[in-house]
Protein backbone atom coordinates (compact mmCIF):
# COMPACT_ATOMS: atom_id res chain seq x y z
CA UNK A 1 0.00 0.00 0.00
CA UNK A 2 1.50 3.74 -1.21
CA UNK A 3 1.93 5.58 1.84
CA UNK A 4 0.80 9.45 1.57
CA UNK A 5 2.21 12.47 3.74
CA UNK A 6 0.40 15.81 3.05
CA UNK A 7 1.37 19.48 3.69
CA UNK A 8 -1.33 21.63 3.77
CA UNK A 9 -3.79 18.44 4.00
CA UNK A 10 -7.08 20.99 5.19
CA UNK A 11 -6.66 23.12 1.92
CA UNK A 12 -8.43 22.83 -1.55
CA UNK A 13 -5.66 20.53 -3.26
CA UNK A 14 -5.08 18.69 0.37
CA UNK A 15 -9.17 17.70 0.63
CA UNK A 16 -9.10 16.59 -2.85
CA UNK A 17 -6.13 14.30 -2.27
CA UNK A 18 -7.52 13.20 0.45
CA UNK A 19 -10.96 12.46 -1.85
CA UNK A 20 -8.63 10.80 -4.14
CA UNK A 21 -7.34 8.57 -0.94
CA UNK A 22 -11.30 7.54 0.37
CA UNK A 23 -12.50 6.61 -2.71
CA UNK A 24 -10.18 4.60 -3.90
CA UNK A 25 -9.38 3.04 -0.39
CA UNK A 26 -5.41 1.72 -0.95
CA UNK A 27 -3.85 4.65 -0.21
CA UNK A 28 -2.08 4.78 3.33
CA UNK A 29 -2.38 8.07 4.78
CA UNK A 30 0.62 8.48 7.08
CA UNK A 31 0.92 12.42 8.17
CA UNK A 32 -1.05 15.28 7.72
CA UNK A 33 -0.81 19.02 8.31
CA UNK A 34 -2.50 22.70 9.00
CA UNK A 35 -2.21 26.27 9.50
CA UNK A 36 -5.04 27.56 11.52
CA UNK A 37 -8.10 24.77 11.01
CA UNK A 38 -7.81 22.11 13.38
CA UNK A 39 -11.41 21.29 13.34
CA UNK A 40 -10.91 20.17 9.84
CA UNK A 41 -7.59 18.33 10.80
CA UNK A 42 -9.06 16.30 13.35
CA UNK A 43 -12.00 15.02 11.12
CA UNK A 44 -9.27 13.96 9.07
CA UNK A 45 -7.20 12.34 11.57
CA UNK A 46 -10.27 10.82 12.78
CA UNK A 47 -11.53 9.47 9.57
CA UNK A 48 -7.15 8.55 8.37
CA UNK A 49 -5.59 7.51 11.16
CA UNK A 50 -2.24 9.35 10.15
CA UNK A 51 1.12 8.56 13.02
CA UNK A 52 1.62 12.16 12.25
CA UNK A 53 -0.01 15.77 12.05
CA UNK A 54 1.75 19.20 12.29
CA UNK A 55 0.11 22.53 12.85
CA UNK A 56 2.05 25.40 12.79
CA UNK A 57 1.22 27.34 15.35
CA UNK A 58 2.51 25.72 19.11
CA UNK A 59 -1.19 26.92 20.81
CA UNK A 60 -3.44 24.97 18.00
CA UNK A 61 -1.11 22.14 18.24
CA UNK A 62 -1.60 22.31 22.26
CA UNK A 63 -5.43 22.41 21.37
CA UNK A 64 -5.54 19.06 18.96
CA UNK A 65 -2.62 16.89 20.98
CA UNK A 66 -5.89 17.41 23.91
CA UNK A 67 -8.82 16.59 21.05
CA UNK A 68 -7.11 13.62 20.07
CA UNK A 69 -5.63 12.41 23.08
CA UNK A 70 -7.87 9.25 22.46
CA UNK A 71 -5.96 8.39 19.51
CA UNK A 72 -2.42 7.11 18.39
CA UNK A 73 -1.17 10.26 16.36
CA UNK A 74 1.92 12.55 16.99
CA UNK A 75 1.13 16.23 17.09
CA UNK A 76 4.15 18.35 16.24
CA UNK A 77 4.18 22.30 15.28
CA UNK A 78 6.33 24.72 13.34
CA UNK A 79 9.13 24.44 10.32
CA UNK A 80 10.27 21.89 12.54
CA UNK A 81 6.83 19.60 12.49
CA UNK A 82 6.39 20.20 8.85
CA UNK A 83 9.58 18.80 8.55
CA UNK A 84 8.96 15.91 10.08
CA UNK A 85 6.13 15.19 8.14
CA UNK A 86 8.38 16.00 5.03
CA UNK A 87 10.94 13.12 5.90
CA UNK A 88 8.96 10.92 7.94
CA UNK A 89 10.37 7.28 7.76
CA UNK A 90 6.78 5.61 6.96
CA UNK A 91 5.80 7.51 3.87
CA UNK A 92 6.90 7.06 -0.16
CA UNK A 93 5.38 10.13 -0.98
CA UNK A 94 4.79 13.78 -0.05
CA UNK A 95 1.68 15.44 -1.54
CA UNK A 96 3.27 19.36 -1.30
CA UNK A 97 -0.60 20.84 -1.13
CA UNK A 98 0.80 23.80 1.07
CA UNK A 99 0.51 27.40 -0.43
CA UNK A 100 3.69 29.63 -0.40
CA UNK A 101 7.52 29.33 -0.36
CA UNK A 102 7.20 28.11 2.96
CA UNK A 103 7.00 24.83 1.21
CA UNK A 104 10.70 25.30 -0.05
CA UNK A 105 12.81 23.60 2.84
CA UNK A 106 10.12 20.75 3.36
CA UNK A 107 10.41 19.85 -0.38
CA UNK A 108 14.50 19.55 -0.17
CA UNK A 109 14.05 17.88 3.38
CA UNK A 110 11.64 15.28 1.39
CA UNK A 111 13.85 14.69 -1.42
CA UNK A 112 17.28 14.18 0.42
CA UNK A 113 14.97 11.45 2.86
CA UNK A 114 14.29 9.90 -0.63
CA UNK A 115 10.69 10.53 -1.18
CA UNK A 116 8.64 11.21 -4.53
CA UNK A 117 7.09 14.83 -4.57
CA UNK A 118 3.49 15.03 -5.79
CA UNK A 119 4.10 18.67 -6.87
CA UNK A 120 0.96 21.36 -6.34
CA UNK A 121 3.24 23.83 -4.28
CA UNK A 122 4.93 25.81 -7.18
CA UNK A 123 5.97 28.61 -5.38
CA UNK A 124 8.76 26.30 -4.70
CA UNK A 125 10.09 25.49 -8.09
CA UNK A 126 9.36 29.39 -9.21
CA UNK A 127 11.81 30.12 -6.63
CA UNK A 128 14.36 27.30 -6.38
CA UNK A 129 13.96 25.16 -9.50
CA UNK A 130 17.57 25.12 -9.98
CA UNK A 131 18.59 23.52 -6.13
CA UNK A 132 15.10 21.29 -5.89
CA UNK A 133 15.68 19.41 -9.61
CA UNK A 134 19.10 18.82 -9.68
CA UNK A 135 18.48 17.81 -5.94
CA UNK A 136 15.62 15.44 -6.99
CA UNK A 137 18.27 13.52 -10.16
CA UNK A 138 20.84 13.16 -7.25
CA UNK A 139 18.90 11.25 -4.70
CA UNK A 140 16.69 9.11 -7.39
CA UNK A 141 13.27 10.72 -6.75
CA UNK A 142 10.22 11.76 -8.82
CA UNK A 143 9.00 15.62 -9.12
CA UNK A 144 5.07 14.54 -10.24
CA UNK A 145 3.39 18.06 -11.31
CA UNK A 146 0.19 18.20 -9.85
CA UNK A 147 -0.71 21.42 -11.17
CA UNK A 148 -3.39 20.55 -14.35
CA UNK A 149 -1.47 22.25 -16.76
CA UNK A 150 1.87 20.30 -15.95
CA UNK A 151 0.57 17.58 -15.53
CA UNK A 152 -1.43 17.96 -19.26
CA UNK A 153 2.17 18.28 -20.08
CA UNK A 154 3.55 15.57 -18.11
CA UNK A 155 0.65 13.10 -19.77
CA UNK A 156 0.77 14.42 -23.00
CA UNK A 157 4.68 13.51 -23.26
CA UNK A 158 4.29 9.90 -22.23
CA UNK A 159 5.74 8.09 -24.68
CA UNK A 160 6.96 10.39 -26.53
CA UNK A 161 10.63 11.48 -27.44
CA UNK A 162 11.85 14.16 -24.68
CA UNK A 163 14.48 15.17 -27.00
CA UNK A 164 11.95 15.79 -29.23
CA UNK A 165 10.18 18.33 -27.78
CA UNK A 166 10.12 21.90 -29.28
CA UNK A 167 6.98 23.88 -27.89
CA UNK A 168 4.80 24.00 -24.50
CA UNK A 169 1.31 25.32 -25.27
CA UNK A 170 0.54 26.29 -22.10
CA UNK A 171 -3.08 26.99 -21.71
CA UNK A 172 -5.29 29.41 -19.38
CA UNK A 173 -8.42 30.67 -19.02
CA UNK A 174 -7.79 34.19 -18.71
CA UNK A 175 -9.40 34.51 -15.13
CA UNK A 176 -12.68 36.21 -14.34
CA UNK A 177 -11.18 39.99 -15.90
CA UNK A 178 -10.40 38.42 -19.42
CA UNK A 179 -11.23 41.23 -22.15
CA UNK A 180 -10.99 44.18 -19.90
CA UNK A 181 -8.75 46.82 -19.76
CA UNK A 182 -6.14 47.74 -17.29
CA UNK A 183 -8.48 50.77 -16.07
CA UNK A 184 -11.43 48.43 -15.63
CA UNK A 185 -9.76 47.17 -13.31
CA UNK A 186 -9.10 50.10 -10.55
CA UNK A 187 -11.92 49.50 -8.43
CA UNK A 188 -12.00 45.43 -8.45
CA UNK A 189 -12.82 43.99 -4.75
CA UNK A 190 -12.08 41.45 -2.82
CA UNK A 191 -14.82 39.27 -4.05
CA UNK A 192 -14.93 39.90 -7.80
CA UNK A 193 -11.37 38.55 -7.78
CA UNK A 194 -12.48 35.72 -5.71
CA UNK A 195 -14.65 34.42 -8.31
CA UNK A 196 -13.18 32.14 -11.09
CA UNK A 197 -15.22 30.99 -14.47
CA UNK A 198 -14.16 27.52 -14.03
CA UNK A 199 -12.09 26.14 -10.93
CA UNK A 200 -12.62 26.01 -7.25
CA UNK A 201 -8.98 27.07 -5.89
CA UNK A 202 -7.65 28.20 -2.59
CA UNK A 203 -7.67 32.10 -2.10
CA UNK A 204 -3.97 33.04 -3.22
CA UNK A 205 -4.48 31.01 -6.37
CA UNK A 206 -7.32 32.54 -7.29
CA UNK A 207 -6.39 36.13 -6.86
CA UNK A 208 -3.26 34.77 -9.04
CA UNK A 209 -5.62 33.51 -11.78
CA UNK A 210 -7.69 36.71 -11.95
CA UNK A 211 -4.42 38.51 -12.46
CA UNK A 212 -2.21 36.14 -14.72
CA UNK A 213 0.95 35.67 -11.98
CA UNK A 214 -0.45 32.61 -11.89
CA UNK A 215 -0.05 31.52 -15.55
CA UNK A 216 3.05 33.37 -14.86
CA UNK A 217 4.34 31.17 -12.61
CA UNK A 218 3.67 28.14 -14.06
CA UNK A 219 5.75 29.06 -17.00
CA UNK A 220 8.60 29.43 -14.41
CA UNK A 221 7.39 26.23 -13.16
CA UNK A 222 6.92 24.25 -16.60
CA UNK A 223 10.00 25.78 -17.29
CA UNK A 224 12.39 23.39 -14.70
CA UNK A 225 10.16 20.75 -14.68
CA UNK A 226 10.43 20.01 -18.11
CA UNK A 227 13.74 21.72 -19.00
CA UNK A 228 12.69 24.29 -21.64
CA UNK A 229 13.45 27.56 -22.01
CA UNK A 230 11.06 30.16 -21.46
CA UNK A 231 10.85 30.96 -25.34
CA UNK A 232 9.91 27.67 -25.64
CA UNK A 233 6.63 27.80 -23.45
CA UNK A 234 4.08 30.01 -25.37
CA UNK A 235 1.01 31.01 -23.33
CA UNK A 236 -2.43 30.39 -24.51
CA UNK A 237 -5.77 31.81 -23.64
CA UNK A 238 -8.46 28.82 -23.88
CA UNK A 239 -11.12 30.25 -21.75
CA UNK A 240 -13.47 26.88 -21.36
CA UNK A 241 -10.42 24.89 -19.78
CA UNK A 242 -11.15 22.38 -21.60
CA UNK A 243 -7.60 21.62 -23.22
CA UNK A 244 -5.59 21.73 -19.83
CA UNK A 245 -2.24 21.97 -22.17
CA UNK A 246 -0.78 20.80 -25.11
CA UNK A 247 3.45 20.08 -26.17
CA UNK A 248 4.60 20.36 -29.90
CA UNK A 249 7.25 18.18 -31.48
CA UNK A 250 10.10 19.20 -33.61
CA UNK A 251 7.78 17.44 -36.65
CA UNK A 252 4.74 19.64 -35.72
CA UNK A 253 2.76 17.28 -34.03
CA UNK A 254 1.00 18.73 -31.44
CA UNK A 255 -0.36 16.28 -28.31
CA UNK A 256 -3.24 18.01 -25.62
CA UNK A 257 -4.45 16.62 -22.98
CA UNK A 258 -8.29 17.47 -22.37
CA UNK A 259 -11.15 16.71 -19.67
CA UNK A 260 -13.45 18.33 -17.18
CA UNK A 261 -11.91 20.93 -14.81
CA UNK A 262 -11.44 18.39 -12.32
CA UNK A 263 -8.47 18.58 -9.62
CA UNK A 264 -8.88 15.07 -8.52
CA UNK A 265 -7.67 14.07 -12.33
CA UNK A 266 -4.12 15.25 -12.04
CA UNK A 267 -3.78 14.44 -8.49
CA UNK A 268 -4.53 10.46 -9.00
CA UNK A 269 -2.39 10.57 -12.11
CA UNK A 270 0.52 12.11 -9.87
CA UNK A 271 0.00 9.58 -6.77
CA UNK A 272 -0.67 6.46 -8.82
CA UNK A 273 1.68 6.88 -12.10
CA UNK A 274 2.21 5.26 -14.44
CA UNK A 275 -1.16 3.76 -13.90
CA UNK A 276 -4.24 5.35 -15.03
CA UNK A 277 -7.28 4.22 -12.67
CA UNK A 278 -11.31 5.15 -12.41
CA UNK A 279 -12.27 8.55 -12.03
CA UNK A 280 -15.91 9.14 -10.93
CA UNK A 281 -17.18 12.28 -12.50
CA UNK A 282 -18.23 14.22 -14.87
CA UNK A 283 -17.06 13.46 -18.89
CA UNK A 284 -16.16 15.95 -21.64
CA UNK A 285 -19.19 15.21 -24.16
CA UNK A 286 -17.87 16.81 -27.93
CA UNK A 287 -21.48 16.94 -29.07
CA UNK A 288 -22.34 19.34 -26.13
CA UNK A 289 -19.31 21.47 -26.78
CA UNK A 290 -19.93 23.96 -28.64
CA UNK A 291 -16.69 25.77 -29.29
CA UNK A 292 -12.93 25.63 -27.88
CA UNK A 293 -11.86 29.37 -28.55
CA UNK A 294 -7.92 30.74 -28.41
CA UNK A 295 -6.96 33.82 -27.74
CA UNK A 296 -3.27 35.18 -27.65
CA UNK A 297 -3.07 36.90 -23.54
CA UNK A 298 -3.31 40.60 -23.41
CA UNK A 299 0.02 41.26 -21.65
CA UNK A 300 -0.64 44.73 -21.36
CA UNK A 301 -3.83 44.88 -18.75
CA UNK A 302 -2.63 41.43 -17.11
CA UNK A 303 1.53 42.82 -17.17
CA UNK A 304 1.81 40.26 -13.91
CA UNK A 305 2.44 37.65 -16.57
CA UNK A 306 4.84 39.43 -18.77
CA UNK A 307 6.86 40.20 -15.46
CA UNK A 308 6.49 36.83 -14.90
CA UNK A 309 8.08 35.68 -18.17
CA UNK A 310 11.30 38.15 -17.19
CA UNK A 311 11.85 36.62 -14.12
CA UNK A 312 11.78 33.28 -15.76
CA UNK A 313 14.16 34.16 -18.20
CA UNK A 314 16.77 35.82 -16.20
CA UNK A 315 16.27 33.56 -13.33
CA UNK A 316 18.58 34.06 -10.52
CA UNK A 317 16.54 35.79 -7.51
CA UNK A 318 14.34 37.82 -9.65
CA UNK A 319 11.89 34.66 -9.72
CA UNK A 320 11.79 34.80 -5.99
CA UNK A 321 10.97 38.85 -5.83
CA UNK A 322 8.33 38.25 -8.14
CA UNK A 323 6.91 35.46 -5.82
CA UNK A 324 7.36 36.92 -2.55
CA UNK A 325 5.84 40.43 -3.58
CA UNK A 326 3.02 38.52 -4.97
CA UNK A 327 2.78 36.79 -2.24
CA UNK A 328 2.57 39.31 0.34
CA UNK A 329 0.86 42.23 -2.32
CA UNK A 330 -2.19 38.98 -2.64
CA UNK A 331 -2.34 38.70 1.01
CA UNK A 332 -2.96 42.66 1.72
CA UNK A 333 -5.28 42.55 -0.99
CA UNK A 334 -7.13 40.01 0.83
CA UNK A 335 -6.85 41.74 4.07
CA UNK A 336 -8.41 44.85 2.19
CA UNK A 337 -5.75 47.30 2.79
CA UNK A 338 -4.20 47.83 -0.63
CA UNK A 339 -6.31 47.87 -3.82
CA UNK A 340 -6.95 45.42 -6.77
CA UNK A 341 -3.84 46.82 -9.46
CA UNK A 342 -1.51 47.89 -6.62
CA UNK A 343 -0.68 43.50 -6.69
CA UNK A 344 1.11 44.03 -9.81
CA UNK A 345 2.68 47.56 -9.17
CA UNK A 346 3.94 45.94 -6.30
CA UNK A 347 5.76 43.30 -7.88
CA UNK A 348 7.11 45.56 -10.71
CA UNK A 349 8.90 48.02 -8.31
CA UNK A 350 10.35 45.06 -6.02
CA UNK A 351 11.61 43.80 -9.50
CA UNK A 352 12.91 47.07 -10.52
CA UNK A 353 14.89 47.83 -7.20
CA UNK A 354 16.06 44.17 -6.88
CA UNK A 355 19.97 43.54 -7.33
CA UNK A 356 20.09 40.29 -9.02
CA UNK A 357 22.10 37.52 -7.95
CA UNK A 358 23.19 34.78 -10.13
CA UNK A 359 22.52 30.87 -9.06
CA UNK A 360 21.95 31.88 -5.37
CA UNK A 361 22.20 29.48 -2.64
CA UNK A 362 19.08 28.40 -0.67
CA UNK A 363 20.37 31.11 1.84
CA UNK A 364 20.26 33.78 -0.70
CA UNK A 365 16.62 32.59 -1.43
CA UNK A 366 15.20 33.15 1.96
CA UNK A 367 16.86 36.14 2.70
CA UNK A 368 15.70 37.90 -0.45
CA UNK A 369 12.08 36.75 0.18
CA UNK A 370 12.42 38.24 3.81
CA UNK A 371 13.94 41.89 2.06
CA UNK A 372 11.05 41.52 -0.39
CA UNK A 373 8.31 41.08 2.14
CA UNK A 374 9.80 43.86 3.97
CA UNK A 375 10.28 46.19 1.05
CA UNK A 376 6.60 45.99 0.30
CA UNK A 377 5.41 46.51 4.12
CA UNK A 378 8.01 49.50 4.20
CA UNK A 379 6.16 51.00 0.64
CA UNK A 380 2.59 50.05 1.52
CA UNK A 381 2.70 51.51 4.99
CA UNK A 382 4.67 55.12 3.11
CA UNK A 383 2.03 54.75 0.44
CA UNK A 384 -0.64 57.47 -0.73
CA UNK A 385 -3.58 56.74 -2.27
CA UNK A 386 -3.27 57.78 -5.62
CA UNK A 387 0.47 56.45 -5.99
CA UNK A 388 -0.17 52.74 -4.46
CA UNK A 389 -3.99 52.24 -4.58
CA UNK A 390 -4.08 51.43 -0.96
CA UNK A 391 -7.57 51.34 0.88
CA UNK A 392 -7.39 53.78 3.75
P1 LIG B 1 -5.33 26.49 0.06
O1 LIG B 1 -5.17 27.87 0.56
O2 LIG B 1 -6.70 26.00 -0.24
O3 LIG B 1 -4.65 25.46 1.09
C1 LIG B 1 -3.38 25.67 1.62
C2 LIG B 1 -3.07 24.60 2.63
O4 LIG B 1 -1.79 24.85 3.23
C3 LIG B 1 -4.07 24.55 3.79
O5 LIG B 1 -4.17 23.23 4.26
C4 LIG B 1 -3.37 25.42 4.86
O6 LIG B 1 -3.85 25.17 6.17
C5 LIG B 1 -1.96 24.95 4.65
N1 LIG B 1 -0.95 25.88 5.15
C6 LIG B 1 -0.77 27.16 4.79
N2 LIG B 1 0.23 27.70 5.49
C7 LIG B 1 0.69 26.72 6.33
C8 LIG B 1 1.67 26.67 7.33
N3 LIG B 1 2.42 27.73 7.64
N4 LIG B 1 1.87 25.49 7.98
C9 LIG B 1 1.13 24.41 7.70
N5 LIG B 1 0.16 24.41 6.76
C10 LIG B 1 -0.05 25.55 6.11
O7 LIG B 1 -4.38 26.37 -1.21
P2 LIG B 1 -4.57 25.46 -2.52
O8 LIG B 1 -4.88 24.06 -2.12
O9 LIG B 1 -5.44 26.14 -3.48
O10 LIG B 1 -3.10 25.53 -3.13
C11 LIG B 1 -2.02 24.82 -2.56
C12 LIG B 1 -0.86 24.88 -3.55
O11 LIG B 1 -1.25 24.19 -4.73
C13 LIG B 1 -0.49 26.29 -4.00
O12 LIG B 1 0.88 26.37 -4.19
C14 LIG B 1 -1.22 26.45 -5.33
O13 LIG B 1 -0.58 27.35 -6.19
C15 LIG B 1 -1.13 25.03 -5.86
N6 LIG B 1 -2.20 24.66 -6.80
C16 LIG B 1 -3.50 24.69 -6.41
C17 LIG B 1 -4.51 24.36 -7.29
C18 LIG B 1 -5.96 24.31 -6.86
O14 LIG B 1 -6.80 23.90 -7.64
N7 LIG B 1 -6.28 24.72 -5.65
C19 LIG B 1 -4.21 24.01 -8.68
C20 LIG B 1 -2.81 23.96 -8.96
C21 LIG B 1 -1.85 24.29 -8.07
P3 LIG B 1 -5.18 25.92 6.75
O15 LIG B 1 -6.34 25.29 6.04
O16 LIG B 1 -5.15 25.60 8.18
O17 LIG B 1 -5.04 27.37 6.43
Amino acid sequence: MKKIAILGSTGSIGTQTLEVARTNGDLEIVALSANHNIVLLEEQIREFHPRLAAVWDEGNARKLRQSVRDLDVRVVSGMDGLLEVAAMKESDVLVTAIVGMIGILPTIEAIKAGKDIALANKETLVTAGHIIMPLSKQYGVSILPVDSEHSAIFQSLQGGQESALAKIWLTASGGPFRGRKREELRDIRVEDALKHPNWEMGRKITIDSSTMVNKGLEVIEAKWLFGVDVEQIEVVVQPQSVIHSMVEYLDGAVIAQLGTPDMKLPIQYALYYPERRYLPGERLDFFKLSQITFERPDLETFYGLKLAMWAGREGGTLPTVLNAANERAVALFLERKIKYLAITDLIAECMEHHKNIENPSLEDILATERETYEYVDTRVKRSCMTCLHVNT
